[in-house]
C-alpha cells in the first residue's frame, strides 16, 4: 500500500514494535550505572506517537559534579593517561568491534529515540560511528610533538599533552554520530570525558558507554549524564574543573555555553552550530542529478541537519525544469514509520520542532513564497511533516534566513555566478555549501569565494572520518573529525633545555 503522496495510511497504523530492548536508563558515572542524586527521572519520547519509550535518570548539577570528580580522578591518577598510546588504541578498537557486533540493536535504539529511518541508522550511521572510532584508534599512537630549532644553544621540544577533563554537550539529530565526533578524539588524545546527551535522545550514548567499559575502558574515563540543558548542560559548561568544552547544537545555546565557559574558568570551547547552507545549481549542471542531490541535501534526516542545503539556488535558465522535477521527487518521498522497510522520512524529533517547522511554513505562505507541495502535517499522530517545497523564495524572507530544521526546501532563482556568490554569503551562517556544475572554472570560482567550512562539489553530505567539519561565522569555531579535531583535545608544552658542547645546533 502506498505510503507516499502525503496519504495518511502509514502513520494511521499502529507503530511497528522496535526490535530491541532497553537495558540502560541510568547515568553512567565512574564505570557504574547509577540513579541521579535527586532520584528524578524524565521520559524519553517516541516521535512516532509522543508516547513514553522509557524513563531515564535525570542528571543535574550534582550529578555533573560526581561525573567531573570521577573524570578528574581518572585523568589525574590514571590509569588512562598513563597507559601507553598503543593500549589506548587497542581499547578504542575493541569498542569499535563491539559496536559493530551490536550494530542492529544500536540502530534500532537510535531510530526509536530519534525517529530516523532504521535502515539509515543500521546501514549508514552506526557503521560510520564504527569507522570513526577505528580512525581515532589509529591516531592514538601517532600523536607526538616536535623538535624545534632554537636561536641559541638550546634543545627545544614540544609535548602534545592531553588537556584533561573534556565536557561535551551533544544534540539529538545524530545522537551516536555526535558522540563519536566528540568522544573519539578526546579519548585518542588521552583525556577523560563527561558527556551530556540531548534530553530527546539519551539511549544510544548510554549503550555505547556500556560497550566501552566492556572493551576495557577504565572507570571514570567516560561518564555519560543524561539530562536537560539549563541544568546538567549549564553545570558542565560552567564547571571549574572541566578543562575543555565541546558543544553541538543551536547558535543561541552556543552563545550561552561560551558565556558560561568564559565566566567560569575560561575553558577553551569548540562550537558546532547552525547553518543555512546554499546549494547552487548552475546552468550547465546535469539537472536530474542536481535534483536528486538537492533533494537529499535538504530532506535527509527529516531535514534535521545543521548543514542541510536549505537554500536551493537555481540558475534562471534551468529553474523551471529543476522546479518541476524537484517537486515530482518530493511528492514521491516515502514518509512513514521509521521501522518500515524503504521509508525515507520518519517523524520530526518532538512537538516543539514540529510546531516550529509548521510555523516556518506559515511564514513562507504569508510572505508570498509559492507553496509547490506539502505544507502541513503528515498523518494524524506523531510528528510527521509532509515534504514541502517553496518556490519564488526571496533572500529577505524568514524561510531563506533562519534554520528551519525540517523537510522544507526553499528554491531561489539566480542569474549569474557573482550574484549567487554575494547572495549565498549574505548569511550569518557559514557551515557548508553544495555546488553543482560541470564547468571546472565555475566550480573553482565558487569553491574559493564561498565563506563556509565545507564545499561539496557535485556531491553533498560526504562525511568520511578524515574530512574536517566546522563553521565559518556564526556556524561555530573549531573543526571536528580528521587531524584538525586532535588540536581541540591537546595542550602544547614547549620544553627548553641548554645544550653544553653540542655537536650541531
Ligand atoms: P539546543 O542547542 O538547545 O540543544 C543542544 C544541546 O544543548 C542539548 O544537549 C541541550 O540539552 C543542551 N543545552 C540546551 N540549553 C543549554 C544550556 N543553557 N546550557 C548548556 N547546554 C544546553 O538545541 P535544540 O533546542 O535541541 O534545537 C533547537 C535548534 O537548534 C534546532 O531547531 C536547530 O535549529 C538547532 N540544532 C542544531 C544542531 C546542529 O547540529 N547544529 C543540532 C540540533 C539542533
Amino acid at each position: 500500500r502506498g505510503i507516499n503522496r502525503f496519504g495518511t495510511a502509514a502513520v494511521a497504523e499502529e507503530p511497528i514494535a522496535p526490535p530491541v530492548e532497553i537495558n540502560y536508563t541510568k547515568l553512567l558515572i565512574n564505570g557504574q550505572f547509577v540513579d541521579s542524586a535527586s532520584g528524578k527521572t524524565f521520559p524519553t519520547l517516541d516521535p512516532r506517537t509522543g508516547g513514553v519509550i522509557a524513563d531515564i535518570a535525570e542528571g543535574d548539577a550534582e550529578d555533573i559534579n560526581r561525573a567531573v570528580s570521577a573524570a578528574r580522578k581518572a585523568f589525574d591518577e590514571g590509569p588512562w593517561p598513563k597507559m601507553t598510546p598503543y593500549e589506548r588504541s587497542r581499547i578504542l578498537l575493541r569498542f569499535a568491534d563491539l559496536l559493530e557486533k551490536h550494530n542492529d540493536d544500536v540502530a534500532a535504539l537510535e531510530a526509536w529515540d530519534s525517529g530516523k529511518p532504521y535502515e539509515q541508522a543500521a546501514n549508514a550511521e552506526i557503521p560510520l560511528v564504527v569507522r570513526l572510532f577505528r580512525y581515532y584508534a589509529g591516531w592514538a599512537d601517532k600523536i607526538h610533538g616536535l623538535t624545534v630549532p632554537a636561536d641559541g644553544p638550546h634543545h627545544v621540544q614540544t609535548l602534545h599533552e592531553p588537556i584533561g577533563v573534556a565536557g561535551q554537550i551533544i544534540p539529538w539529530n545524530f545522537p551516536l554520530l555526535m558522540f563519536a565526533w566528540k568522544v573519539g578524539p578526546a579519548l585518542a588524545c588521552g583525556n577523560s570525558v563527561v558527556l551530556k546527551s540531548a534530553e530527546q535522545t539519551p539511549l544510544t550514548a548510554l549503550y555505547a558507554a556500556k560497550l566501552f567499559h566492556e572493551a576495557g575502558l577504565p572507570p571514570g574515563v567516560l561518564n555519560v549524564v543524561s539530562g536537560y540543558g539549563p541544568t546538567a548542560g549549564a553545570a558542565l559548561a560552567s564547571h571549574m574543573d572541566v578543562d575543555k568544552l565541546a558543544f553541538t547544537g543551536s547558535t543561541e545555546t552556543g552563545k550561552a555555553v561560551l558565556g558560561l565557559a568564559a565566566q567560569s574558568n575560561l575553558k577553551p570551547v569548540t562550537l558546532e552550530l547552525g547553518g543555512k547552507s546554499p546549494f547552487i545549481v548552475c546552468e550547465d549542471a546535469d539537472i536530474d542529478e542536481a535534483v536528486e542531490l538537492a533533494h537529499f541535501a535538504l530532506f535527509f534526516n527529516q531535514g534535521q541537519c545543521c548543514c542541510a542545503g536549505s537554500r536551493t539556488f537555481v540558475h534562471e535558465r534551468v529553474y523551471d525544469e529543476f522546479l518541476e522535477k524537484a517537486k515530482a521527487r518530493a511528492m514521491k518521498r516515502i514518509v512513514g514509520d521509521p521501522f518500515k522497510k524503504g521509508v525515507e522520512q520518519g517523524p520530526q524529533i518532538d512537538s516543539e520542532q514540529f510546531e516550529k517547522i509548521l510555523g516556518f511554513i506559515r511564514s513562507g505562505n504569508e510572505s508570498n513564497a509559492t507553496l509547490e507541495c506539502g505544507g502541513g502535517r503528515f498523518g494524524s499522530k506523531g510528528y510527521y511533516v509532509q515534504p514541502t517545497i517553496f518556490s519564488n523564495v526571496q533572500d529577505g524572507m524568514l524561510i531563506a534566513q533562519e534554520e528551519i530544521f525540517g523537510p522544507v526546501q526553499s528554491i531561489l532563482k539566480f542569474k549569474d555566478v557573482n550574484e549567487v556568490i554575494r547572495r549565498a554569503n549574505a548569511s550569518k551562517y557559514g557551515l557548508a555549501a553544495g555546488v553543482f556544475t560541470k564547468n571546472i572554472d565555475t566550480a573553482n570560482t565558487l569553491m574559493r569565494a564561498l565563506r563556509v567550512g565545507t564545499v561539496w562539489i557535485n556531491c553533498f553530505d560526504v562525511f568520511d572520518a578524515a574530512i574536517p567539519f566546522g563553521g565559518y561565522k556564526m556556524s561555530g569555531t573549531g573543526r571536528e573529525k580528521g587531524i584538525y579535531s586532535l588540536q581541540n583535545y591537546l595542550q602544547v608544552k614547549a620544553v627548553v633545555t641548554p645544550l653544553k658542547n653540542p655537536a650541531w645546533l
